[in-house]
């Protein structure tokens, strides 16, 4: 946990967010300014800065997470692969675009054309 962190207080519920999906270790919320119809963000409640962070005790997690965000996509009004679909972006360091040393996976669906991407 990280006392200053936006993410950390969303996740400890300090911050509120619009809640897609929660259990002990993931938190999945709507992001506050969506690029896409749909666009949520998920996260590991524990504080880990960046995917740069992440090590071989954090793979169970980050698998979990993947293989979650198909089925978050479709519960949150994405239409189902191939003819919708969504995309997942890691936004990683200064190069990355990544804004906010919470490591987090951009989901993003619904039709198109999109604000961003
Ligand atoms: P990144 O550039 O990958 O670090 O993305 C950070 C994302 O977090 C941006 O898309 C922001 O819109 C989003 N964001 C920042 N603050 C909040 C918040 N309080 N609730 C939801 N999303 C947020
Ligand atoms: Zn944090």
């Amino acid at each position: 946990m990280s006392s200053d962190c936006i993410f950390c207080k969303i996740a400890r519920g300090e911050i509120p967010s619009r809640k897609v999906y929660e259990d002990e270790e993931i938190l999945a919320f709507h992001d506050i300014h969506p690029w896409a119809p749909v666009h949520f963000l998920m996260v590991p409640k524990a504080h880990i800065a960046s995917l740069a962070h992440v090590s071989e005790v954090h793979q169970p997690l980050l698998g979990r997470m993947l293989a979650m965000a198909p089925k978050l996509a479709l519960q949150e009004g994405c239409q189902p692969y191939p003819q919708g679909g969504h995309r997942v972006v890691i936004n990683t360091g200064a190069h990355g675009g990544q804004e906010v040393q919470h490591l987090h996976i951009h989901v993003m669906g619904g039709p198109r054309p999109w604000l961003k991407g």
